[in-house]
């Protein structure tokens, strides 16, 4: 089944104004173990974790452990595999030690282009190794965050993954995503939010952010022209002819 730009208009033309849960219901229904959830353990993706959950929608939970992470991000991931029955964990590793990619590399996050290697190697390479088991991944991905991401729709394309990627957020407000969250106990919320990070990542390139500053402006603090690790993409157009996906 080829998927094009042209398709994903109509299909994110039906699911305009559909809420999270909805849309989480159509990519269980339409991928069932082909679709996963991709999160880095920040508070939007396991918000979007505990709907499935509580909607009796068994998907994959894939999380890739670059080696450098909070002690909070991971203690997150054991917490959301124990209390949500219905998912599953996965987590995903370099290939490297952070250690002996140093060793032989040196402090690659200390430059852009070093760190645009260093994310490569140990963000977007191990999902990459996964290439072909999943026709859909789920993130949190919002409008609300700005900068590349204000443009991000429901439904994309990942042609290096050869997947949708899927956004059931992409029009939840900073407000609606915190009432939602502050409202349910039940979500798994990563530590480091309380301490002032409003997005997860490694700790090396992320720090905790004051109440003026932009969400994202404690990524890469240290390398002022960069935003993005790549892992997530916004997706691409039609130029680049769509993708294949296994049929089903
Ligand atoms: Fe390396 Fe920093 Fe990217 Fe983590 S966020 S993979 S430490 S460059």
């Amino acid at each position: 089944m080829r998927v094009t730009e042209a398709g994903l208009e109509a299909l994110n033309g039906r699911l305009a104004g559909a809420a999270p849960l909805d849309v989480l219901r159509f990519v269980h229904q339409t991928f069932g173990r082909r679709a996963a959830i991709l999160t880095s353990m920040q508070r939007a993706g396991t918000w979007l974790c505990r709907l499935a959950d509580q909607a009796g929608l068994d998907f994959d939970v894939v999380f890739v452990d670059t080696g450098v992470l909070h002690e909070q991000t991971r203690w997150t991931r054991d917490e959301l595999a124990r209390t949500h029955g219905n998912l599953r964990v996965i987590t995903l590793s370099p290939e490297r030690t952070f250690a002996a990619q140093t060793a032989e590399e040196g402090l690659l996050y200390l430059s852009v282009e070093g760190q645009e290697r260093c994310c490569d190697l140990r963000k977007t390479a191990p999902l990459h190794a996964i290439r072909g088991r999943y026709d859909a991944f789920v993130s949190a991905l919002r409008q609300g965050e700005g900068g590349a991401r204000s443009k991000v729709r429901p439904l994309g394309l990942d042609l290096a993954m050869g997947a949708l990627r899927v956004h059931p957020l992409a029009h939840v407000t900073n407000e609606e995503l915190d009432r939602a969250i502050a409202a349910d106990p039940g979500v798994v919320v990563n530590p480091l939010h309380a301490m002032g990070f409003r997005t997860i990542g490694c700790f090396p390139c992320t720090t905790p952010v004051l109440p003026d500053e932009s969400e994202r402006a404690g990524r890469w603090r240290h390398l002022a022209s960069v935003q993005y690790c790549g892992i997530n993409p916004v997706d691409r157009g039609a130029a680049e002819g769509g993708i294949e996906l296994d049929d089903r």
